[in-house]
C-alpha cells in the first residue's frame, strides 16, 4: 500500500532543518507557534519552482531539495536578514520515496547551514513544484532594500558571474565543455550557494541591494529603478571565472555575465568611502566593484567591444 499523506510528512518533512529554541510548536499541528524577537523586523520571502520551467524535470530530488532553498535564503541575503523558519508547500505527481527522500535531505543539509528550521507546509498531488516561504530576522530599521542608490555610489557584485548560465547552457547541450571547467560550471547552476554572511555583513554599509536571479543588467535594472537612478557598468571589471573564460571565451562570457540567471550572487552599492571595508568584509568570497551609479537613470556599459546602452540594447545580450 503507498504512505498516506500522514506518513509521508511524519518522514521526510518531520524535524527537517536547524533546531532553534524559537520554535515553539513545529510539524504535524494545525500550524506552527514561533516565538518573535524583540527589537527585530520580520523578514518573508517566497519562491516557487517549476518542474521544466525553473529547473530540468529529470532533476536529482536532492538538488531540487536544495534549490526550493536556495533561492529563499538569496532573497533573505538580499535583504540583509538571518533565516530563520521555512514553510514548504510541496506539489508531487506520485509518493516516490526515494525522490522523497532525496529531496529531504538536500532542503535539510542546507536548513541546517543556515540555522533554518522547517516548520510546516502542505503537501498535494500535481505537477511537480515547490513553494517555500523563508522568514528572517533583521534588527529594526536595517534591512537593506532595491532602493537607496545614490548618484556616485560604487556598484559591487559578489563571486563571479554568468557560471551558473554556463552551466545551464551545457546541460542543454549550448556549450561544449570538459573536465574541472565543466564541473565547476555545472556545479554552480544545480547547487547555487547563496550569500547569506555577505548580506549581513552589508547591513548599514550598502545603500541598496538584491540578488541576481534573473541576469545582472536585468537585477541591476531593477535596482536602479528602484533608486530613481542609473549605472555605468565597466565591462572589464565584471568577475568571471577562469571556467566560463576557458570554456566560452571573452565575448560569450560577457554576455553570460550580463544576461543569464541563476547565478544568486549579491549586487549592491554603497559610498566610495566603505571600498576598504567592503574589500575586508569575507577573505573566502571576492566581491569586486564592476561601476557607479549615475544620476541620469537607464544603463551603460563601458569598455566592452560591443558597447552599448544596455538599456536600450539588453536584448543584444541575450544569449
Ligand atoms: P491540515 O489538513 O490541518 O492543514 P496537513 O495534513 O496538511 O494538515 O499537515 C499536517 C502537518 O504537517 C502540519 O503541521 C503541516 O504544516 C505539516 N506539513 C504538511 N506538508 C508539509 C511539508 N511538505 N513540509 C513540511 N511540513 C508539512
Ligand atoms: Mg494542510
Amino acid at each position: 500500500m503507498p504512505p498516506s499523506e500522514f506518513e509521508l510528512i511524519e518522514r521526510y518533512f518531520t524535524g527537517r532543518g536547524a533546531v532553534r529554541a524559537d520554535v515553539r510548536l513545529s510539524v504535524g499541528d494545525d500550524a506552527a507557534i514561533l516565538a518573535p524577537r524583540p527589537g527585530a523586523e520580520l523578514v518573508l520571502a517566497l519562491d516557487t519552482i517549476v518542474s521544466g520551467v525553473h529547473f530540468p524535470a529529470d532533476m536529482n530530488g536532492r538538488l531540487v531539495g536544495h534549490r526550493a532553498l536556495a533561492v529563499n535564503l538569496s532573497d533573505i541575503a538580499a535583504m540583509g536578514a538571518e533565516p530563520a523558519w521555512a514553510l514548504l508547500g510541496l506539489t508531487l505527481p506520485a509518493a516516490d520515496e526515494s525522490w522523497l527522500g532525496d529531496f529531504a535531505s538536500g532542503l535539510d543539509d542546507l536548513a541546517r547551514r543556515f540555522g533554518v528550521a522547517l516548520v510546516g507546509g502542505d503537501t498535494t498531488r500535481g505537477p511537480l513544484t515547490a513553494s517555500l516561504a523563508l522568514a528572517g530576522w533583521v534588527p529594526a530599521g536595517q534591512a537593506l532594500r532595491r532602493a537607496g542608490a545614490r548618484p556616485g555610489d560604487d556598484l559591487w557584485v559578489s563571486g563571479t558571474v554568468g557560471d551558473a548560465g554556463g552551466g545551464l547552457a551545457i546541460l542543454q547541450g549550448r556549450l561544449a565543455a570538459g573536465g574541472a571547467a565543466r564541473e565547476e560550471l555545472l556545479r554552480r547552476f544545480l547547487l547555487p550557494e547563496p550569500r547569506v554572511g555577505l548580506g549581513q555583513a552589508l547591513r548599514g554599509i550598502a545603500t541598496a541591494c538584491i540578488d541576481v536571479s534573473d541576469g545582472l543588467a536585468g537585477d541591476l535594472g531593477k535596482l536602479c529603478s528602484a533608486g530613481s537612478v542609473g549605472a555605468q557598468l565597466d565591462a572589464a571589471q565584471l568577475p568571471r571565472s577562469e571556467a566560463l573564460l576557458a570554456t566560452a571565451g571573452e565575448e560569450a562570457a560577457l554576455r553570460f555575465a550580463l544576461s543569464a540567471g541563476d547565478d544568486y550572487e549579491l549586487l549592491w552599492s554603497a559610498p566610495r568611502s566603505a571600498r576598504r571595508l567592503i574589500e575586508s568584509l569575507d577573505a573566502d568570497l571576492p566581491v569586486s566593484c564592476i561601476g557607479a551609479i549615475t544620476a541620469a537613470p537607464g544603463l551603460q556599459l563601458r569598455g566592452a567591444e560591443f558597447e552599448r546602452d544596455v538599456a536600450h540594447g539588453f536584448d543584444h545580450f541575450a544569449g
